[in-house]
């Protein structure tokens, strides 16, 4: 998609920390990082959001958190742990509309779920 911020991140018209790349995925720094470790894990196809997954997207979708999580164990904060954030739409939360798993951490996160 041609004016989407993550789309141009992935195909690198865009400037951004990259963590990872691969032909399906893309990882990289939250411009405003809400802790000390804080990665969007992103499919590189423009998907609007989880509720435009199907189950042809299966193997994508569990992608996304295999790349989180060997993300987090990379950064160091599997040990002390982490959370997956997933927003989608606007109750959800969700600003950028290209789907993206929040890996956040390395430091405590409150327990409340929103
Ligand atoms: P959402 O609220 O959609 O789940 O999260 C969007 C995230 O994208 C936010 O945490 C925000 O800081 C991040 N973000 C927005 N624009 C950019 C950008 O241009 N570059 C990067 N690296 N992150 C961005
Ligand atoms: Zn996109």
């Amino acid at each position: 998609m041609t004016d989407c911020i993550f789309c141009k991140i992935a195909n690198g018209e865009l400037n951004a920390h990259k963590y990872y790349e691969d032909e399906d995925v893309v990882a990289f720094a939250d411009v405003a990082p809400q802790g000390p470790v804080h990665v969007l894990v992103i499919p590189r196809r423009h998907i609007t959001s989880a509720t435009a997954l199907t189950r042809e997207d299966q193997a994508l979708a569990g992608r996304l958190i295999i790349v989180a999580q060997e993300l987090a164990q990379e950064l160091g904060v599997a040990e002390t742990g982490y959370r997956l954030v997933l927003n989608a739409g606007p109750d959800g939360g969700q600003l950028v509309p290209h789907l993206h798993v929040h890996l956040l951490g390395g430091r405590p996160l409150a327990p409340e779920l929103g």
